[in-house]
């Protein structure tokens, strides 16, 4: 990726073809989409890349047993044949992203043999619609193949269990697989990057967009032949922007997921809670060495802060461990993420749980301001390919054929299954980083390896005894845009989700070496530090933990 201030030398005051508002899964979708078709594309982002609600998600690429089973039960052919295109879209990601992501098994405890009738059932309905996208077929499992395959699992009255494949990815790296993929392709993205303004005809017709860079305050224009926008949940103030009036569609939910060690969970099997208390699903999934359990669905106040509760740790081992062996508790939690659903309103629905997870292409006529509502990532690319298709058709333009579906992401070319193995014979490094590094970078990983042929010391961990090494924070910078601590731990290398009080630990050796890379003041370097440990603090007090005694120390004994 280019460093910022190239981008904006290349981007202020210019002309595009397509000017993308958002930086999650959407834009990023949209901006390659349109870059590959040979359209002039900038995407702007107010905040970091990902860093909405593309960072905050259960990380699945499915087609959703949620909404096959409202398609059986609603006897609903939308929901039917939502649950279909996800699927074709999931064979799509993993094809496209491998080292990104990985096919995972997930067992659903039956405690009757009418569950098991059920529910066997319904997942071969699920391999059925996948037809040639499928992964494997499900399965029914015995009671002691079940205990076998999900140890912790509560085996009192256990009749056995149904097994299935769903995809899982890595959804900070495969936006930033994207970006990078879209800038490889001469696209200009930019974070840290807030549309403000619209600047309109006298007929209301956009011509240019505002955008004030958040790091400078520079304010400057972009003029482009169609405006995108892929703001997410936040999709109605830019809708309201281009036309007053134009009201709201977004009927934001929030989403809340914690995580555990590991323990006895295998690291390729997961749970599903078939049932909780409000008639949803909850996943306890294997996560990079972690166990991932949520979500929660939840009303959204604007401007709620996006942290985890403790009543919403509570919520979710009230629903999930009456399918374990010895309960899961609160003090055991080591991390966790709050996000918003983009959920667009279906008419005459007000449960959330109910909106319709399906994307709109919405196009203003009178702005020519180009939507793209709703959706999820799974179907990402597809989205970036119907919103491209109205661009096209909007601007007078051929809709020419989507480039992407078989486009390998940045890291996929040449990569295979035991690639880290070519990085601890080429490099030296531990099994663990080797894994780590070909799971975050793919084919990638040696341009972060090789930073280190001038400055050994950049191989050393970040912390001692964990995987994410120096290097990463030097690549962060210089390849892809990082400006704050939380860029690097929580988006590029991923230690915050690993660990709130770990990646308080790592805080000091990051903001060193983005002292040294941006050319920070030892005051900024300190500042930054107790900023992010402030932050972890916070969050591990609102979801009712010990806060973390560590960091800012560590720097001012450096001195
Ligand atoms: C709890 C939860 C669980 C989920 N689980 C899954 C799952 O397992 N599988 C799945 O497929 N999907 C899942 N999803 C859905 C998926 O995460 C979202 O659909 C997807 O991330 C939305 O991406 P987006 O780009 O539309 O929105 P966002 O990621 O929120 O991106 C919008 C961006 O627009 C930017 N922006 C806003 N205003 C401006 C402006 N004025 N100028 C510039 N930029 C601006 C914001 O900063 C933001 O980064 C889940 C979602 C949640 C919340």
């Amino acid at each position: 990726m280019k460093n910022r201030k190239q981008v904006i030398d290349h981007i202020a005051n210019q002309k595009f073809d397509v000017c993308v508002i958002g930086g999650g899964a959407s834009g990023s979708a949209c901006a390659l989409e349109s870059q590959l078709r040979g359209l002039n594309t900038v995407m702007l982002e107010a905040g970091d890349f990902a860093s909405g609600s593309s960072t905050a998600s259960t990380k699945l690429a499915h087609g959703g047993v949620r909404y096959l089973q409202e398609a059986v039960d609603d006897l609903d052919i939308h929901q039917y044949q939502l649950v279909e295109s996800a699927l074709r879209e999931r064979a799509q990601m993993l094809h496209n992203a491998p080292h990104l992501t990985r096919m995972v098994e997930f067992v659903v405890p039956c405690f009757s043999h009418f569950d098991k009738f059920y529910y066997g059932l319904g997942m071969k309905m699920y391999d059925w619609i996948s037809g040639k996208a499928g992964l494997f077929p499900s399965r029914l499992l015995t009671r002691e193949e079940a205990l076998y395959r999900m140890p912790p699992m509560q085996s009192n009255n256990l009749a056995g269990a149904v097994s299935y494949a769903d995809g899982q990815f890595d959804d900070g790296r495969y936006c930033l697989a994207l970006v990078d993929t879209f800038d490889g392709a001469g696209g200009a993205a930019l974070n840290y990057a807030r549309v403000t303004v619209l600047e309109k005809t006298p007929e209301g017709k956009i011509v240019a967009a505002v955008v004030t860079d958040q790091v400078s305050n520079r304010t400057f224009r972009i003029v482009a032949r169609a405006f995108v926008n892929a703001t997410g949940p936040f999709s109605d103030e830019m809708r309201n922007l281009a036309s007053a009036g134009a009201g709201s569609r977004m009927r934001p939910s929030k989403g809340v997921h914690i995580m555990f060690p590991l323990g006895d969970f295998s690291e390729n099997d997961a749970l599903l809670v078939p049932r909780t208390e409000d008639g949803r699903v909850i996943f306890a999934v294997p996560w990079n060495g972690r166990l991932l359990v949520g979500t929660t669905d939840t009303g959204y106040t604007p401007g709620e802060e996006m942290v985890v509760k403790r009543e919403e740790i509570d919520y979710l081992l009230r629903q999930l461990n009456p399918y374990l062996s010895s309960p899961l508790r609160p003090d055991e939690v080591v991390s966790g993420f709050a996000g918003v659903r983009p959920l667009v309103a279906a008419q005459g629905v007000t449960e959330t749980k109910k909106l319709i997870r399906d994307d709109e292409v919405e196009y203003d006529a009178k702005s020519g301001l180009v939507s793209i509502l709703g959706g999820k990532w799974t179907t990402h690319r597809l989205m970036g390919q119907e919103t491209i298709d109205k661009v096209q058709e909007s601007i007078g333009d051929e809709i020419t054929p989507s480039p992407t579906t078989d486009h390998p992401l940045s890291g996929a070319v040449d990569y295979q299954r035991g690639y880290w193995q070519t990085l601890t014979t080429q490099f030296k490094v531990p099994a663990a980083t080797a894994k780590h590094l070909a799971h975050k970078y793919g084919t990638l990983a040696p341009d972060v390896l090789r930073l280190a042929d001038s400055d050994p010391s950049l191989t050393l961990p970040l912390l001692e005894g964990e995987a994410p090494i120096r290097a990463q924070v030097v690549y962060a910078v210089r390849k892809e845009m990082a400006l704050t601590v939380e860029d690097v731990l929580a988006r590029r290398i991923g230690l915050q989700l690993y660990g709130w009080r770990l990646a308080a630990q790592a805080a000091p050796a990051v903001a060193e070496l983005l002292r040294q890379e941006l050319g920070w003041t030892e005051e900024g370097e300190l500042a930054a530090v107790e900023q992010y440990v402030a932050k972890v603090n916070h969050i591990l007090t609102t979801a009712g933990l010990e806060p973390v005694a560590v960091a800012t120390g560590l720097v001012a004994g450096r001195r």
